[in-house]
């Protein structure tokens, strides 16, 4: 970066001009009026930020993020998020509807939720919170400060969901955010985002705050690594892309798959333990990465279970109706084992029955089957509201069937237990970035539980449930004893 000296003079220029007048005149860095000053051509203009290729996405984000950091004081961070959250509550029921249309996966009513949760419960600039250290050799300061501009890639899953959530925390800490999101879920992504960017610059914000390329594709995501302007990834979706960025040689936040497994024990409160496994494994048809996957009953719980989960509503399949549902639902892999048909990831249950000529009424919100812990509904992270539950012979046999499910992803896991040296020693074992006891597992990111939501789990490179601290760079300032210390 070179700066003339023309450059200087005019910023001097600008500050006297501030103290002259009493004001803060806003003191745009010399790099950044070089970019704003030069002709844009139309398509590199975007469109509320929505652009034609990868590279102005991400020179608009990089200029908005120097303005970011130069004129908005950490209030006016807190009022853009505050219009932010007022933005998105107003589009709540109409991304819900247009996700459902979009993608054809989950439930419009669950999405409702799922939002509310994220726009209610995402922490923003309140969580950076300063450390400071005072000792004989002088005063420590360590702040959260941005990294800069974050290329963000979102699932199909949870499109909005997750642009919301990720837009709160990166910007709380002064980034700004080139999204890539998922093809299958474009078009009420960049509505999203479009919404946003008009309700941050109605609130005084800066343009291009949100940017994405309205054509998202895998290359977007190596351009995106390659660009030397981008200083973090933050991959929410499959372990593929989690994998990808974690090779592309740049920081990133990876959030991928899950396969959550329960455990229910003989000492389980098993009414609380049906109710509240139909309410979490058919919440959205069961695509969120956290929701429950499998189920090991431990010797007379199972009986019981099965009886609770029906009393619930369920409909519990048959041993031949299940192997026709692996047919449709599951395809053999080349080399063995099976992957999921995405055909039928996140339909409603009743839709996927009368496929094998089961009639039941929407309201039959999850099919339950009887499996062996090997069976593939235990082991392909299947996203259907399709239920495997396993009977065990003992604790110990459902805590080692639960780590062969889980695939040392270390996501989610849940146990229904009166017994606390069960309940911890299940947590030890399977070491998941959330763990919940007693409950469904959307209590682990706040819908029913306590404690701030977010659709970004960082399990692999472990920032787990990410806020606006995993988002930024701590950085340290030192004074020598003799200066602000006041003991
Ligand atoms: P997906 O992996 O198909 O897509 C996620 C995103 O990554 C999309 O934007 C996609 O275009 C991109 N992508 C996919 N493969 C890529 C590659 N090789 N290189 C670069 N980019 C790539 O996932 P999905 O179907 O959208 O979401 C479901 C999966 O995501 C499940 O496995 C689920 O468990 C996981 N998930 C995890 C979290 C979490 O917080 N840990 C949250 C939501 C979803």
């Amino acid at each position: 970066m070179d700066i003339t000296s023309q450059e200087i003079d005019a910023i001097v220029q600008k500050v006297l001009a501030g103290i002259q007048t009493g004001g803060a005149a806003p003191v745009q860095p010399s790099y950044t009026c070089k970019t704003a000053a030069a002709a844009a051509p139309a398509s590199a203009a975007g469109d509320n930020g929505v652009f034609e290729n990868v590279d102005d996405a991400v020179e608009a984000a990089w200029k908005a993020q120097r303005e970011w950091v130069a004129n908005f004081k950490i209030e006016d961070r807190r009022r853009i998020i505050e219009a932010i959250r007022r933005c998105a509550r107003a589009h709540v029921e109409e991304w819900s509807r247009k996700i459902v249309e979009e993608t054809g996966m989950g439930r419009y009513e669950d999405k409702v939720e799922k939002h509310l949760a994220v726009i209610n419960k995402t922490p923003g600039p309140e969580c950076l919170t300063t450390e400071a250290l005072s000792g004989d050799t002088g005063l420590m300061l360590e702040e959260y400060a941005p990294f800069g501009v974050i290329a963000a890639i979102t699932p199909t899953t949870n499109p909005t969901e997750t642009i919301i959530n990720n837009t709160i925390s990166m910007i709380a800490g002064g980034n700004t955010v080139v999204f890539n999101v998922h093809p299958r879920a474009k078009r009420v992504s960049a509505q999203c985002l479009q919404e946003l960017n008009k309700a941050i610059v109605e609130a005084g914000g800066p343009a291009n705050l949100l940017t994405m390329t309205r054509e998202p594709t895998m290359e977007a995501v190596d351009q995106l690594a390659a660009n030397p302007k981008i200083r973090l990834m933050a991959g929410t979706g499959g372990m593929g892309m989690v994998n990808a960025l974690l090779r592309s040689g740049k920081k990133c936040i990876g959030a991928g798959a899950g396969n959550p497994p329960v455990i229910v024990d003989e000492t389980a409160d098993i009414a609380l333990a049906g109710q509240k496994l139909y309410e979490g494994a058919s919440f959205d048809n069961n695509i969120l990465c956290f929701a429950e996957k499998e189920v090991f009953a431990v010797g007379s719980a199972y009986d019981g279970l099965l009886h609770e989960l029906k009393k619930n509503g369920a409909y519990l399949l048959s041993a031949a109706q299940t192997e026709q549902l692996v047919r449709i639902c599951l395809k053999p892999k080349k080399n063995g084992g099976h992957e999921v048909n995405k055909d039928w990831v996140g339909k409603n249950a009743n839709e996927i029955l009368r496929q094998i000529g089961v009639q039941v009424p929407d309201t039959c919100r999850l099919a339950v089957c009887e499996t062996p812990a090997d069976h593939p509904f235990v082991l392909v992270e299947q996203m259907m509201p399709i239920l495997p539950v396993v009977r065990v012979g003992s604790f110990e046999e459902a805590v080692e069937c639960a780590l062969v499910a889980e695939h040392g992803n270390r996501h989610t896991a849940s146990i229904f237990s009166k017994d606390v040296d069960h309940m911890t020693r299940f947590a030890r074992a399977i070491e998941t970035t959330i763990y919940v006891k007693n409950s469904a597992t959307k209590a682990g990111v706040g819908i029913g539980g306590e404690g701030h939501c977010t659709m970004t789990i960082a399990g692999p490179t472990g920032e787990g449930i990410t806020c606006a601290k995993s988002f930024c760079r701590r950085r340290r300032c030192v004074l020598a004893e003799g200066g602000l210390r006041i003991v």
